[in-house]
């Protein structure tokens, strides 16, 4: 293994929390460990102007800030990290090959955090003006549309703390949730409630998404009464849901229906030497303490695994 420089003793999948807690704790137990990050690293995070919840911070921190702080300290006890993407995973006697677009990479033991992406809404308009008025990212394109009315479609926690961060640039938010209630937090609804800028459309449904270059108008459905209306926007940022990261683990690893990994509570899969932690595992919480706790169990299990 000394010999051959694409050999490690734990790859580790997904620079999330998940991943960064891992790595924290394979590194720190000298295990020679790799982490592939296809995008930036720090994960979901990154989208969160403010984590109220993560512990040891009571005035909050940017999730930026946390998961650059995550990286340093896995960097510091010799995470190595590389920026490719994971597009399959083979099995060659004990080892594990890491096929990523950047080559293939080997270990004995893997940890697959590549957490979730949103799910999208599939109606028409939404693939034609993504990047032109349809965002999936708040805190990317909030900036964009500074006094201008946007909608939120979602009712969630990401829906609400996204329709709050607009609200601080936008001329007018409307939440659109297709149920009569919001499933976020207390907190959160007391805020989105109290923000003058912030109306709610209940029991409610995108139909479709027009424009010209750009998005300036959705098509909406009343789901109880049917009625149909229209409503003049700018931006419509959706946030319906998340679905993991898994479509490369397909005839690989055992999924559930969400396709999510399928765990035990030591976050081994169901192939010897390969663990899944975070929000791409079955019944994750999707909060990043949780993710960076299921890292760190992941991690120690990897390492009982080799040793
Ligand atoms: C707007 C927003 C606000 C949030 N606010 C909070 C909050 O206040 N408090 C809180 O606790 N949580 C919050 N969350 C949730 C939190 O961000 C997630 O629960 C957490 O980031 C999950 O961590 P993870 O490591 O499992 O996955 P992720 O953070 O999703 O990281 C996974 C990483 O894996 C990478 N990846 C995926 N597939 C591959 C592949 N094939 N190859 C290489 N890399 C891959 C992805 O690019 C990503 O960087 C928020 C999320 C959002 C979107």
């Amino acid at each position: 293994m000394a010999n051959n420089p694409n050999h490690y003793e734990v790859i580790i999948v997904g620079g999330g929390p998940a991943g960064l807690t891992a790595g924290i704790y394979t590194a720190r137990a000298r295990l020679r460990s790799l982490l592939i990050e296809k995008g930036l690293v720090g994960g979901q995070i990154i989208n969160a102007e403010r984590l109220d919840n993560y512990p040891g911070f009571p005035e909050g921190i940017s999730g930026f800030e946390l998961g650059e702080l995550m990286h340093q300290q896995a960097t510091k006890y010799g995470l190595e990290t590389i920026i490719a993407e994971v597009t399959g995973i083979k099995l060659q006697d004990k080892q594990k090959v890491v096929e990523t677009t950047d080559g293939n990479f080997v270990a004995r033991a893997v940890i697959i955090a590549g957490g979730s992406r949103r799910q999208k809404l599939g109606i028409p308009g939404e693939e034609e003006f993504t990047g032109q008025g349809v965002s999936y990212c708040a805190t990317c394109d909030a900036a964009f549309f500074r006094e201008l009315p946007i909608a939120v479609v979602g009712g969630g926690n990401a829906a609400i703390t996204e329709a709050l961060h607009l609200a601080k640039f936008a001329s007018r938010v409307t939440v659109i949730h297709r149920r009569d209630q919001l499933r976020a937090t207390r907190m959160l609804q007391e805020k989105a409630f109290s923000e003058p800028k912030i109306e709610f459309l209940w029991n409610t449904v995108v139909e479709k998404i027009e424009g010209g270059d750009l998005v300036n108008r959705i098509k909406l459905r009343q789901v109880k009464t049917g009625e149909e209306s229209t409503l003049d926007i700018s931006g419509i940022f959706i946030s319906v849901g998340l679905s993991p990261n898994t479509d490369y683990l397909k005839g690989i690893l055992p999924l559930d229906d969400h396709g999510a990994i399928i765990t035990s509570n030591t976050m081994e899969t169901e192939i010897a030497g390969i663990f899944a932690a975070g929000d791409i595992r079955q019944n994750s919480v999707r909060q990043a303490i949780a993710a960076a706790g299921d890292g760190a169990t992941a991690a120690i299990n990897a390492e009982k695994f080799l040793t």
